[in-house]
C-alpha cells in the first residue's frame, strides 16, 4: 500500500475515480499544503476521509518522542513498514524552524565517528518515507511555520539521490518551501555533486569535511578513498558556479585530531577559492569513538585562525545532546541492538 507522499498525483486522479474533479485538488493540497493526514481533512465527507486513511496508511509509526531544550528540540524514533528504524529532528530558533530529516535506515558511509555510520546499512528510504517526516514536523511546528530542511539526518542523502531528489523537489513545489531553506549535507560523494549541478533547482549544499589532507580523511572518512579532496573540491566547485549558492563545510572538531594550526591552514587553503563557509560542530560523544570533542577554547582559537586566513567560519550551537539528537548522535539501530542485547 502506498503512503500519503509516496503518491503522484495521477495516482490520486485514479484513486478518487467516481468523486467530484474537485476532491484531487482538495486532497493534494491538504497533504502538502497543509501537512494533513486524510482522516484530519474536515472538509471531505466522512465516509471518504475513512476510505482515504484506510487506502493510505502513514509511512510513519512513533514509537518515542522525546523533547530537550526547554521543549524547542524534540526528536522522533519512528518504525517504517518492515521494522526498520529512523530518527527525526525538529528545533525551534527565534528566527527559523528547522527539521532534520533522515534518508536512509542506516548509512554505509562507515565515518569513524558518527554512530550512524558505527551502525551500518540497513536500507534506502522511500519518498513517502523522507516527505512524511517533514509533514510531521509541519504539523508539530503549528502555529508557527516550518521554515528550514536539513537533510543531516541518518544516511547519506546522495548515495539515495532517486528518491532524495523527488522528495527535495515535492518540498519545493507542493509544500512551498524555498530552494533557498532546503539544505543536502553530503560525506563527499562526487557523482552526486555532479548530478545535483544539473539540476535547475538550487538548493543549498553543505560537505562534510573533517579534514583538508587526503590521509588524515581517509581514515575519518573511508568514502575519501574513492573520491580524495582534489576531486571533491572540483565538483563543488562544479556545483558553486552552476547554482550559484555559497557552499557551507561542516567540520566537527576533534582534540588533537583536525583542530591544530596546520589543520586550519589546509581548511583554509580548501575552503577558500570555494568562498565557502565554514560550520565548526563541538565533536558530540558516540559509543565507538573514544576521542573526544575539542574544548570551547580550542574550537573558539580555530575559528580565529580561519577569519584572519579569510575564511568565514561560524561555531554551530549544539541542540539536543541530552536526548542524543545532536550532530552524529542519530542512531536507532544502535539502540534497538543495546535493548536486543
Ligand atoms: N551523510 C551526510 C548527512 C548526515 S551527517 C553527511 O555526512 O553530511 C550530518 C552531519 O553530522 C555531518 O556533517 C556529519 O559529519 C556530522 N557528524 C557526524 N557525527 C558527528 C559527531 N559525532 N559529532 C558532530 N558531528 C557529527
Amino acid at each position: 500500500m502506498p503512503a500519503p507522499y509516496d503518491l503522484q498525483r495521477e495516482e490520486l486522479v485514479q484513486l478518487l475515480d467516481g468523486e467530484p474533479a474537485f476532491r484531487v485538488r482538495q486532497v493534494w493540497d491538504g497533504l502538502h499544503q497543509r501537512a494533513q493526514r486524510p482522516e484530519d481533512m474536515t472538509e471531505l465527507p466522512a465516509a471518504l476521509r475513512a476510505r482515504l486513511a484506510e487506502a493510505l496508511p502513514p509511512a510513519l509509526t512513533e514509537v518515542s518522542r522525546q523533547t530537550a531544550d526547554q521543549g524547542e528540540t524534540t526528536k522522533w524514533l519512528w518504525s517504517l513498514h518492515d521494522g526498520a528504524q529512523v530518527e527525526t529532528v525538529l528545533m525551534h530558533y527565534p528566527d527559523r524552524v528547522t527539521v532534520c530529516v533522515s534518508t536512509q535506515a542506516g548509512c554505509a558511509m562507515a565515518c569513524s565517528f558518527c554512530a550512524t555510520g558505527q551502525a551500518g546499512f540497513q536500507r534506502q528510504l522511500r519518498e513517502g518515507e523522507i516527505v512524511e517526516q517533514v509533514a510531521v514536523a509541519m504539523r508539530a511546528a503549528q502555529p508557527r511555520r516550518l521554515s528550514n530542511v536539513v537533510f543531516m539526518g541518518m544516511g547519506e542523502p546522495l548515495a539515495n539521490y532517486d528518491r532524495v531528489w523527488p522528495a527535495v523537489t515535492r518540498l519545493h513545489g507542493e509544500m512551498g518551501l524555498s530552494a533557498r531553506h532546503l539544505t543536502l549535507s553530503t560525506v563527499g560523494v562526487v557523482p552526486g555533486i555532479r548530478r545535483l549541478a544539473a539540476e535547475s533547482l538550487p538548493v543549498n549544499l553543505a560537505v562534510s569535511l573533517h579534514a583538508a589532507n587526503d590521509t588524515l580523511r581517509d581514515s575519518l572518512v573511508p568514502i575519501n578513498r574513492r573520491y580524495p579532496l582534489a576531486l571533491l573540491a572540483e565538483a563543488c566547485d562544479e556545483y558553486v558556479r552552476a547554482s550559484g549558492r555559497r557552499l557551507s563545510i561542516e567540520w566537527a572538531m576533534i582534540h588533537d585530531v583536525n583542530d591544530r594550526g596546520s589543520d586550519a591552514t589546509e581548511l583554509a587553503q580548501f575552503a577558500r577559492p570555494l568562498g565557502a563557509h565554514v560550520n565548526l560542530i563541538p565533536l558530540n560523544p558516540t559509543p565507538g569513538y573514544a576521542v573526544r570533542g575539542s574544548s570551547p577554547a580550542r574550537v573558539r582559537n580555530f575559528r580565529d585562525q580561519l577569519e584572519a586566513l579569510g575564511v568565514n567560519a561560524t561555531v554551530r550551537m549544539t541542540r539536543g545532546a541530552d536526548i542524543d539528537a545532536a550532530c552524529g548522535q542519530l542512531a536507532a539501530a544502535v539502540t534497538l541492538r543495546k535493548a536486543a542485547g
